[in-house]
């Protein structure tokens, strides 16, 4: 490739449909402090995702922190290793002490079935991811929360847009959680939100996210700083318009990339997700270092000498960082599927603005070694 090819490249609008609502802003002379155009993303969103309540937040982590927060949730949380760090760092932040259990190979996301053994009389959640945008076993989940008496709280940050089984996947579980990061589907340049299902909760979870201001001068809670401001709001209302465009541009990819990659030997994919309407966030392949006769760092070296630039998303596993790695539950026999993955994956360049040729490109390099 002449120029480098990243792993992504950041949806970015027309400056000039920008303008108007800058100027906007700076008529009104309002900032933040759930501002004008604050209000209109959180409605337009609601109705876009399909959602009851959404709450807007200055990035994906602090609406991790503050939905944790919100639910009062302590003591122990089952959660998964195949993650970004942020979803472990949550649970750090609410001296949560997080539980791994392992992964199913299918798609990666956290296994139903391995988690039971897990639950300890100090449980109080589960937190688990949609990783790469497709869905859990949302009702099995469900169903193992109910039972033991859990909390459901998903790390939605790669599933925007996402519908399963007919309905917006941020309906599932007690909370869901977006990121609105530059490398996002969706991005307000940083930004996140928190789906709640009834008024009371979004209106706690609305305090917390301004310090716990309940009133002038009511605090009902250590609430955080976790305000979106007006001109991430801005951007987001204009992104929302290009939404379809943009996921119809990654579904050509998608599909160029799967027919280009699905006899290539020694190189694995994802199904397609079933009763799904899919974002098509990334485009992970896996490589089985026996069948393609390369290791995944070597074919992930080769790519990079010729400018293409993926990323081991998710390597390494969240429970070999430092602050994890001595927690029981991070043992690598407890977690075999995870360190699996995590040693066969690269995610490939995927943004809506990659040419097919480059896709194409990209391919033949993977195909003839
Ligand atoms: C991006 C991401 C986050 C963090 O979101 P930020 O908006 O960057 O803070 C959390 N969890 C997962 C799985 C993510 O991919």
């Amino acid at each position: 490739m002449d120029k480098p090819i990243y792993v992504t490249q950041p949806s970015l609008p027309e400056l000039e449909e920008f303008i108007p609502y800058l100027q906007q802003i700076w008529d009104n002379k309002i900032l933040t402090n759930n501002g004008p155009l604050h209000q209109q993303l959180e409605n337009e969103l609601a109705l876009f995702l399909n959602v009851p309540y959404i709450s807007l937040f200055a990035n994906g982590t602090l609406a991790l922190v503050t939905a944790l927060q919100a639910l009062n949730i302590t003591g122990e949380v089952i959660t998964t290793p195949y993650s970004f760090v942020a979803t472990t760092h949550s649970l750090w932040w609410n001296n949560i002490k997080p539980v791994f259990v392992d992964i199913e190979p299918e798609f990666g996301n956290l296994d139903p079935e391995k988690m039971e053994a897990a639950i300890t009389t100090k449980t109080t959640a589960i937190m688990p991811v949609h990783v790469y945008g497709n869905p859990c076993k949302v009702n099995r989940l469900k169903e193992i929360a109910d039972y033991y008496g859990l909390k459901l709280i998903y790390d939605a940050a790669h599933c925007f847009g996402v519908k399963h089984q007919g309905i917006g996947i941020c309906n599932y579980g007690d909370l869901s959680i977006l990121s609105f990061h530059a490398t996002k589907v969706f991005n307000t340049m940083e930004g996140g939100a928190i789906i709640s299902h009834d008024k009371e909760t979004k209106r706690h979870i609305d305090y917390l996210k301004n310090f716990g201001f309940a009133g002038e001068t009511t605090i009902i809670a250590t609430g955080i700083n976790s305000k979106m401001n007006e001109m991430q709001a801005a951007l987001g209302l204009v992104q929302l318009k290009h939404y379809d465009e943009n996921i119809a541009k990654r579904k050509r990819i998608a599909v160029t990339y799967r027919n280009q990659l699905k006899n290539a030997r020694g190189i694995f994919l994802l199904p397609e997700a079933q009763d799904t309407e899919s974002n098509y966030a990334y485009f992970p392949i896996f490589v089985d270092e026996k069948e393609y006769r390369m290791s995944r760092d070597a074919l992930y070296e080769k790519l990079k000498q010729n400018n293409i630039f993926g990323r081991r998303y998710f390597y390494p596993l969240i429970s070999e960082f430092s602050m994890y790695s001595s927690l029981e539950s991070s043992s690598p026999d407890n977690l075999t599927v995870a360190q699996k993955m995590a040693n066969e994956v690269i995610c490939l360049p995927m943004y809506p603005d990659l040419d097919l040729k480059t896709v194409e490109n990209i391919c033949s390099f993977i195909q003839y070694k």
